[in-house]
């Protein structure tokens, strides 16, 4: 077609359109997105996509559901869903079923308010009543979590999530505690566990947490009954003391024994007509603190195991207290007292000073103790009650509460003339994770699993076939058939994301004691044994329990309680007694069995998953308790781990790198983000921040998020608004065909591809977000996206190198769209759907871009140099600039010397450089001496296009458009003939 009128000049410039809109206005457009992937049924879409590929499992920690959502519970599940998204667009077939920890303490303890609240007592209540308050209050909590993880963007089987509390996991979990009494792992014994004297239960290890606390820090003698001549010869006669030294004063009146170290050198040293005898190391120490002389003199020196089964009198009571020895006693303080598992707890308390190698021995307060007690034949004693109060045996203190005894003891023992010295002293004492009031040590009965019992084909048994109770302290001669050692094979072939966490796991399984799983309370799941009325034989059988738990599929646990033992117990069920006449275990089991059960009870139970699963994440917290928990069920249930791959997340720490509490006006709250800039701004943190440490947050942290977030978006929308009118199946240009800067971006995005794919195989969403990040504002805003603009904007549509360019946005956008896509989910499916011609109604149902095998190594090395020549000439530029020598860039002549390899590059790409430094001219010359490329800035020749702005001789040339420069003259004739 040919025009007599010439066309209007700024209509014919190819300016960006898109309803891809620069303001993201994410408050509002995340709902009605959540919407519409409502009516998609997005997730089981995804699910059906994925039908038939190879599985991956993530299995779900589930939250306990009490209270709202915080920054780190919105953490956990946001990584979560990074590793679902990103493994499903790797070609996995990757359900999600999250689940909620609906039993326990914290609950129990809200509906007792509440109940208070309305002047009513829990006692006033059936134990139905209660439980069902309870379940309604769990059910509430975990709908409002519900709808907060969906609104972050996660998708996952939200209808059907697991509970604990279902009456298929409940029956689960009894079967689970059927599945350990036939491993001959549990036992009811009396062994010192920490004890809430507020709460009057049973904690676990995961339930206590350890914070600063003051103690009486003493020092007291023990009289010698043994003949001290047995020691050693220059003893004979003496009046001698062995002196001990405690921070809880209170387990005094439960003292048994003193142990000391075998392998330890001892010295007797005199004061008076005294003589003391503590370790070798500490007698300076000690004489110091307890005002015994300048320079003690020393009478005798002799190994620990000397003082072996000796026997001293309490330092009050009439009543041996023997000596021991034993390796667990330390010359650094505290050898017992509490026991704890963490391995930063455990640094933090070697570098107490304090002690005398001598360590005061109570069974039935402290878990080495009553190891050192057993094998020594001691009696677990422990005159405390439920609530913290001395029995009434305990002369003097009776009655009075522990805590509140110490000074009245240590008053005593000063009156008695037997306390040497005692002092404040500070140091870290375990708390009730719920109360926040420091724990006891405290021997009751309890279930427990044994952590070195050799599985039962090892156990002999009994002529009824029982073996329940009998256990041992020592190790088992085939290590391998107990939990300890299962779970200790276990771990390595466990890979552990960070490293380290395989040498936490073994810490804290070497150390850790016998698992108490009884708690005294009403809202779980109730350990299914029943004892004989007449001779209180305890029913704990694996065919009766598995019958009970039955009961629980069909009725839920609360079966326990709405029926008779009776009832419960198979039809003419005997004690070999021949009573049919039976009691129920009031107790229920530990919540951490419950969770540490889900293996099984979700994995194994649903079709979609399986076991084990490959992969588990959560905070550091979970070496103690769900990792932990998880590991234990998965060696009784399969003598395996549950989990292939473990990977630990840091906690959400505020700028300074303190917790965030509400109370100290520190705590971001993921509602408010999501009100003023979207989950996509959470999300976007998560994967800026490397949560393998931990993740600091605040309003400036995520300003910078949100101004990082802006750069991602305007990349994508350049791309988008430059792809108006391309038709993919009409326009793309083949890759041989592509100007060269365009093959040169997309081998820049073949290259960025291959480190993102790697980066989400590894987990390592920071490097995601990194790569995608430098990708967008480097590679293509300061590099590609200004060279190609003249190129888009100013050349006929349908001009060959303008497609070319299209060709190469094309497949930016859509790429970079796919690899955002796990991170910012509803982003990266809003540029989807203002692609040309994308197939999937969701980007969630697409597949990551592969990188291309072909090498691209030349050409990036190629334009590598060149880019170098570009920086320098845009600082000369910029300098140009400053100076008011030039204005734009596109006033600008570029003069380039330069020689050998330089000017041969340079010289190759002679056409393309003035669209690479966007000035008018380009010169080029043969530099005679040196190095490197000079360059010269000057005016550029002739007048500024009123088309395109660039400066050209050729301006006027044509009568139709005299305004506009010869390039441009060439694209309005191919305008016209469009
Ligand atoms: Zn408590
Ligand atoms: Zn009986
Ligand atoms: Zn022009």
């Amino acid at each position: 077609m040919s025009t007599e009128t010439p066309l209007d000049l700024k209509k014919t410039i190819n300016l960006p359109k898109t309803d891809f809109a620069q303001k993201a206005n994410l408050a509002q457009s995340e709902p009605a997105r959540l919407e519409k992937w409502t009516q998609l049924d997005l997730y089981r879409l995804i699910r059906r996509v994925g039908e038939g590929r190879e599985k991956f499992i993530m299995h779900d920690g589930p939250p306990y559901a009490n209270a709202d959502i915080h920054l780190g519970t919105a953490m956990n599940k946001i990584l979560k869903d990074f590793i679902i998204k990103s493994r499903t667009m790797m070609g996995y077939d990757t359900p999600y079923v999250p689940g909620y920890d609906c039993h326990g303490l914290p609950i129990e303890t809200h509906v007792e308010k509440g109940l208070e609240k309305k002047g009513k007592k829990k006692a006033d209540l059936s134990a139905e009543t209660f439980r069902r308050i309870c379940r309604e209050h769990a059910e509430n909590a975990l709908k409002s979590q519900t709808r907060d993880f969906k609104r972050l963007g996660i998708l996952g089987e939200w209808d059907n999530p697991y509970l604990t509390m279902s009456n298929h996991y409940e029956a689960e979990t009894a079967r689970m505690f059927a599945r350990f009494v036939e491993r001959g792992w549990v036992y009811k014994g009396a062994r010192p566990v920490y004890w809430c004297i507020k709460d009057q239960t049973a904690l676990a290890e995961a339930e206590v947490e350890y914070h600063q606390h003051t103690s009486p820090s003493v020092y007291v003698k023990f009289p010698l009954r043994s003949d001290p001549a047995l020691i050693d010869p220059a003893l004979a006669g003496r009046k001698v003391f062995v002196v001990i030294w405690t921070t809880t004063p209170w387990t005094l009146p439960a003292n048994l024994g003193i142990a000391v170290h075998p392998d330890y050198e001892y010295s007797a040293f005199e004061h008076g007509d005294e003589v003391y005898i503590v370790a070798s190391d500490l007698v300076e120490s000690v004489a110091a603190k307890c005002d015994l002389g300048a320079s003690p003199k020393v009478i005798a020196r002799f190994q620990g195991s000397k003082l072996d089964r000796l026997e001293c009198g309490h330092a009050w009571l009439d009543r041996p207290s023997l000596l021991m020895v034993g390796e667990h006693v330390t010359l650094g303080g505290e050898a017992d007292a509490e026991t704890e598992l963490d391995v930063s707890e455990a640094q933090k308390k070697s570098d107490s000073k304090a002690g005398t190698g001598c360590v005061h021995t109570a069974p039935g307060h402290g878990h080495d103790d009553f190891v050192i007690g057993k094998k020594y034949g001691l009696e677990i004693y422990c005159p405390v009650d439920n609530a913290g109060r001395f029995t009434p045996e305990v002369e003097h203190f009776a009655g009075q509460r522990v805590f509140d005894a110490n000074d009245p003891i240590v008053e005593f023992m000063r009156e008695r003339g037997v306390l040497l010295f005692s002092e404040k002293y500070d140091h870290r004492y375990p708390h009730c994770w719920r109360c926040k009031n420091p724990v006891i040590f405290r021997a009751t009965p309890q279930w427990f699993i044994a952590m070195d019992q050799a599985h039962s084909d090892l156990v002999e048994k009994d002529e009824d076939g029982r073996d329940r109770t009998n256990f041992t302290d020592n190790l088992p001669e085939t290590p391998e058939k107990s939990l300890r050692g299962g779970a200790l094979a276990a771990i390595e072939r466990v890979n552990w994301i960070p490293g380290w966490g395989v040498d936490r796991m073994r810490n804290m399984l070497k150390g850790r004691p016998d698992w108490c799983v009884s708690r005294q309370r009403v809202w779980g799941v109730n350990i299914p044994v029943f004892y004989c009325a007449k001779c209180t034989e305890a029913v704990s059988d694996p065919a009766v329990i598995n019958h009970v738990a039955d009961i629980f599929e069909r009725e839920s646990g609360d079966a326990w309680y709405t029926h008779s033992a009776e009832e419960l117990l198979p039809a003419g069920y005997a004690c070999k007694c021949g009573t049919r006449e039976f009691t129920k275990e009031s107790d229920i089991l530990d919540v951490w069995f419950d969770s540490g059960t889900s293996s099984i009870a979700v994995l194994e139970n649903r079709e979609e998953l399986r076991w084990p699963a490959d992969v588990y994440i959560e905070g550091g917290d979970q070496f103690r308790g769900w990792f932990n928990s998880s590991l234990m069920i998965g060696i009784a249930a399969h003598s395996q781990a549950p989990y292939k791959t473990v990977i630990t997340h840091g906690w959400t720490l505020d700028a300074q790198g303190r917790a965030m509490h509400k109370s100290a006006g520190n705590a971001i709250e993921p509602e408010k983000v999501i009100k003023q800039s979207g989950a996509e701004t959470i999300r976007l943190w998560c994967a800026s921040s490397n949560y393998f440490d931990d993740m600091r947050a605040s309003d400036e942290i995520l300003q910078r998020v949100t101004d990082g977030y802006r750069k991602l978006r305007n990349t994508a929308r350049f791309a988008l608004g430059n792809l108006a009118g391309f038709d993919p199946a009409r326009d793309t240009v083949p890759f041989e065909e592509l100007e060269e800067i365009d093959r040169w971006a997309l081998a820049e995005l073949n290259r960025v591809i291959t480190e993102v794919l790697a980066a989400y195989e590894a987990y390592e969403f920071h490097n995601v977000y990194r790569a995608l990040f430098n990708f967008s504002t480097v590679t293509l805003s300061a590099r590609y996206f200004d060279i190609i603009k003249d190129r888009l904007y100013t050349f006929a549509p349908r001009n060959k190198a303008r497609r070319s360019a299209q060709t190469a946005l094309l497949q930016i956008g859509d790429a970079l769209a796919r690899m955002l896509a796990p991170v910012l989910v509803f982003t990266a499916d809003e540029i989807w759907e203002n692609l040309p011609n994308r197939e999937e109604p969701s980007i969630h149902l697409a597949l990551f871009p592969k990188a291309d095998a072909q090498s691209h190594d030349a050409l990036l090395a190629e334009w590598e140099g060149l880019f170098a020549i570009r920086d320098d000439v845009l600082r000369a530029l910029e300098e140009a600039r400053v100076a008011k020598q030039i204005g734009s860039s596109l006033q600008a002549k570029v003069t380039l010397q330069a020689s050998g390899s330089a000017l041969e590059l340079l010289q190759k790409h002679q056409n393309d450089l003035r669209y690479l430094f966007i000035v008018s001219h380009v010169e080029l010359g043969n530099s005679t001496g040196g190095e490197g490329v000079s360059i010269t800035i000057s005016n550029a020749d002739g007048e500024k296009c009123e088309r395109c702005w660039n400066y050209s001789t050729r301006v006027g040339e044509s009568e139709v458009y005299p305004t506009v420069c010869e390039r441009c003259v060439a694209a309005l004739k191919e305008i016209e003939q469009e």
